[in-house]
């Protein structure tokens, strides 16, 4: 099984790697691939243009072999959608079952996203939570799909919806610009590599 974690990554942080690393872990994926979004539908575009943050991302996951980027997204023209992002995963992993990773504050707003219920078609969800999470009230739609046992997910090429606690790590990238921005440290919430390429770039000033 492929995880994919899509965001913007406006920069990369340790909240991102901590989670594809323990959820990799738990569910014995074969490789996450981190996929930051060109042009974001729900969002204000990002601050470093998506070569920078493509960049960023190959520096963090350095070393780390089940971890890898891929710029699909920064590459497609036009709005970046998780079901074409999927679609085009499946045509290439025709026989791997994928599994889409979400932070609980993203799954909150699954239901706006561009054909939603099309990306269980394509892949699992994951959805990270801090432990002792409580799972809101879930729609028939997801609910139906909830599975509370992660052997549930490898019986079945896609369409499944998980829970997964990791350590919890309060590091969000909005935090980090407006430290830099103030000229304040960000040292130890993101990779020294990732650090250094922003100061040399004058990125988030
Ligand atoms: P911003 O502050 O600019 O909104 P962010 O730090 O939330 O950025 P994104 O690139 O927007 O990062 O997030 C990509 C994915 O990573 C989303 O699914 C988000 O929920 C998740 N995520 C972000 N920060 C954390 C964190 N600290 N722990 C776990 N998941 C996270």
């Amino acid at each position: 099984m492929i995880g994919i974690f899509g965001g913007t990554f406006d920069p990369v942080h340790y909240g991102h790697l901590r989670s594809a690393i323990e959820v990799a872990d738990v569910l014995n994926l074969r490789q996450v691939k981190l996929i930051p979004c060109s042009n974001p539908a729900h969002r204000t575009p990002p601050v470093a243009g998506g070569n920078m943050r493509l960049e960023m991302l190959t520096m963090a996951v350095q070393g780390q072999a089940n971890l890898n980027v891929d710029d699909r997204e920064i590459s497609r023209p036009g709005i970046s959608y998780m079901v074409d992002t999927l679609k085009s995963l499946k045509q290439e992993y025709p026989h791997e079952a994928l599994l889409l990773m979400l932070g609980s504050d993203s799954f909150k707003y699954l239901e706006s996203w561009h054909c939603w219920q099309q990306l269980f078609d394509f892949a699992h969800v994951a959805v990270i939570t801090r432990p002792g999470f409580e799972i809101g009230r879930l729609n028939t739609f997801l609910a139906e799909r909830l599975v509370h046992n992660n052997t549930e997910l490898t019986k079945h090429p896609a369409g499944k919806l998980c829970f997964q606690p990791v350590t919890q790590l309060s590091i969000s990238a909005t935090a980090i610009r407006q430290m830099l921005s103030a000229g304040k440290s960000a040292r130890f919430l993101l990779p020294d590599t990732v650090l250094d390429y922003i100061k040399q770039k004058a990125l988030y000033l």
